[in-house]
């Protein structure tokens, strides 16, 4: 079988990664050890999550606009900061332009609920900042303060007072999450405990088509033209 992948000029193969070997993957820089979309001409190497990534996708952490997939930042440092797990990356990132929101593959596809060993209850992720003002908050695996801007994983037991990094928490990826818009296949909305940090899947999660973004973001710039238009006429009126 062979795939094609808008980052890269040449057909891709799928390739299982043999036990001893180690390829890293274009797409995070993170080691592939699974299932490998590869060109041996170029040793370039995707994950099947990263190589799989849909272009667009309507994330549920920011539902203002679809978030786009890009091959490399747009900043002119060439990286980012993910707003996920405030780490860096310089290669694949699903990114909103008009908010600067950054996010890595492996991010965008964290699951909704992971299990870890520390902990004997299911963890919810949660992508809002945290309220907590005061004195800082630790993460319960790895002890190192957690920053309020990013995401976290968290018990929603009341009782518990459990909130991990996500990084600490899983590294799984769930690439199919937010392509899906059957209504079978929709994210299970969590009964509401009243706790304001419920988990956060309240909408139904669909991708969006190529055809919607390009129709949106040509609203958002119209929008922005006028705002411009707007302004010259109040300023030329003031003078
Ligand atoms: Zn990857
Ligand atoms: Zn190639
Ligand atoms: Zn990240
Ligand atoms: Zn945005
Ligand atoms: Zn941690
Ligand atoms: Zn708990």
């Amino acid at each position: 079988m062979e795939y094609k992948h808008f980052s890269h000029p040449h057909t891709l193969t799928l390739y299982k990664v043999q036990p001893g070997q180690q390829f890293q993957c274009h797409g995070c820089h993170l080691p592939c050890n699974d299932s490998v979309f590869a060109c041996w001409r170029c040793n370039f190497f995707l994950h099947d999550h990263c190589g799989n990534a849909n272009r667009y996708v309507k994330h549920p952490s920011h539902s203002l606009h679809p978030l786009v997939l890009v091959p490399s930042p747009t900043y002119c440092s060439g990286s980012f900061l993910c707003n996920a797990c405030g780490g860096p990356g310089s290669t694949f990132s699903y990114c909103c332009a008009l908010c600067e929101v950054d996010l890595h593959v492996h991010c965008a596809y964290l699951p909704p609920k992971v299990s870890h060993k520390g902990h004997q209850h299911e963890v919810c992720l949660n992508f809002r900042p945290m309220d907590k003002k005061g004195s800082p908050e630790y993460c319960k695996i790895c002890m190192k303060e957690l920053s309020l801007r990013h995401w976290s994983y968290f018990c929603d037991k009341p009782e518990c007072d459990f909130r991990v990094h996500t990084f600490c928490a899983t590294s799984e990826v769930k690439p199919g999450l937010y392509q899906d818009d059957e209504p079978d296949d929709q994210v299970q909305i969590p009964a509401s405990t009243g706790n304001q940090n419920t988990c956060v899947y309240q909408t139904p999660v669909t991708t969006a088509s190529p055809e919607e973004v390009l129709a949106e973001m040509f609203q958002l710039q119209m929008q922005l033209q006028m705002a411009q238009q707007l302004n010259q006429i109040i300023n030329s009126a003031k003078f």
